[in-house]
């Protein structure tokens, strides 16, 4: 059977995850990867979550058993409303206002799905959280890359952009700007609130939406926390959130908090989709967090990324800070370290020398989407021990010296 020929537009543009790739190799022994973007399994409550997982199967099985409504399970909203309002000073959202996905990758592509058609614009971080340009490419919009800074996305560049679309008699077709402003993925940089406050600016004058994803804005471990894009405008501004961060991806749970003319729609096109978010592990979630304060609980997780963001720090600048043109990033949270070598360095063919050296990265390029950087790595500190962390940069330099002198 020649598959080729059958399939659709959507199938044949789509490209495997790099990171995912990625993966497959970090498994081999002896190797340090600072690749995957994901949470410690010793900070996952396992005996508790098993505990209650018996308990509903057994007792509300009517329940977890059960198809349950498309828009997601009320237990879990109130719990996640309580969660908002008690840490994020986020006040009235009702369950309304919520839907509940799997993952918050499934929102991008519900998203993606209600705004984006072929001859749309969205703007989009350069670098970007690749998984959300999956989700919008499928709709073939057109992607507006729009620089990072430290303190965030450059939102004057935005505005000359938009200028143009203005100019060109297009902007009506500019749905809306996709950003992660706290602890961005892939380069651990915050928006500043000045930067927020003129996106919002941006988004009345030019009358478009702004996607505010925040997996890691819980993650803080030191600094002065800076109000949502959501706190600040709820009505311009679609959050999404995500409990993989948070307590665990396996999960698969996230939640879109946003008007309820918007939810309507997106709720329609889930049936289409999946019909409804499995109730076992929604459930699973609502009872955990009724129990317990999982942001208080994840205080010591906080402490201990916390001192190894500082050990990758310390190493990077004992093995790099006398190599000309490198430079990076300094997170006060998340996960995630971007480091930029000079331009003409293309960390995807050093890739080769990594593997040999065992010490893994994601090769930036998979963070953009026309206008492809080849000079930055992502490298996540949560999951190696600080041995491994000193080691593993130590293998980086080396490798990074063998490619410079190749
Ligand atoms: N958005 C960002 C910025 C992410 O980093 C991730 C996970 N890496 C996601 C969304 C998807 O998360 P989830 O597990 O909820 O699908």
């Amino acid at each position: 059977m020649n598959y080729e020929k059958k399939f659709s537009k959507v199938a044949k543009t789509a490209k495997a995850s790099i990171i995912r790739e990625l993966l497959k190799v970090a498994s081999e022994p002896e190797t340090i990867s600072f690749g995957g973007g994901v949470p410690d399994p010793e900070t996952f409550p396992r005996e508790e979550l098993g505990e209650i997982a018996a308990k509903i199967v057994k007792e509300e099985y009517k329940i977890t058993l059960q198809y349950g409504p498309t828009e997601g399970d009320n237990e879990l909203k109130n719990a996640y409303i309580n969660l908002l309002k008690k840490h994020e000073g986020i006040e009235g959202v009702s369950p309304e206002n919520m839907l509940i996905t799997v993952g918050s990758q499934q929102a991008l592509q519900l998203i993606g799905l209600a705004l984006l058609d072929e001859d749309s614009y969205c703007a989009v971080g350069k670098p970007v959280y690749l998984g959300a340009v999956s989700a919008f490419r499928q709709m073939f919009p057109k992607f507006m890359e729009i620089p990072l800074e430290d303190d965030g996305m450059n939102v004057d560049i935005l505005e000359e952009k938009l200028e143009e679309l203005v100019t060109k008699g297009e902007i009506d077709k500019f749905k809306f700007v996709y950003v992660v402003p706290t602890f961005q993925n892939p380069a651990g940089v915050t928006m500043s609130l000045e930067k927020r406050k003129k996106l919002i600016n941006l988004a009345h004058k030019y009358d478009f939406l702004i996607l505010e994803d925040d997996p890691y804005g819980s993650l803080r471990f030191e600094g002065e926390p800076i109000p949502s894009i959501y706190s600040l405008d709820p009505e311009r501004t679609v959050l999404l959130n995500t409990f993989s961060k948070i307590l665990c991806p396996g999960l698969r749970i996230g939640i879109i908090v946003a008007s309820k003319d918007l939810l309507r729609k997106l709720t329609i096109l889930k049936q289409g989709v999946d019909l409804c978010t499995p109730s076992l592990t929604q459930r699973l979630a609502a009872r955990y967090l009724q129990a317990h304060d999982r942001i208080e609980q994840l205080k010591p997780t906080l402490e201990l990324y916390k001192s190894k963001k500082d050990t990758m720090l310390k190493a990077l600048e004992e093995e790099f800070g006398d190599m000309q043109g490198v430079s990076w990033t300094r997170p006060e949270g998340g996960l995630f370290i971007w480091l930029t070598f000079p331009e003409w360095v293309d960390t995807m063919e050093m890739f080769e020398e990594a593997k040999k050296n065992k010490v893994l990265y994601v090769p930036g390029e998979a963070f953009y989407v026309n206008e492809v950087e080849k000079n930055h790595m992502r490298l996540s500190f949560c999951l190696p021990s600080h041995e491994e962390i000193k080691e593993g940069i130590r293998r980086l330099r080396k490798v990074a010296e063998n490619y410079v002198n190749a």
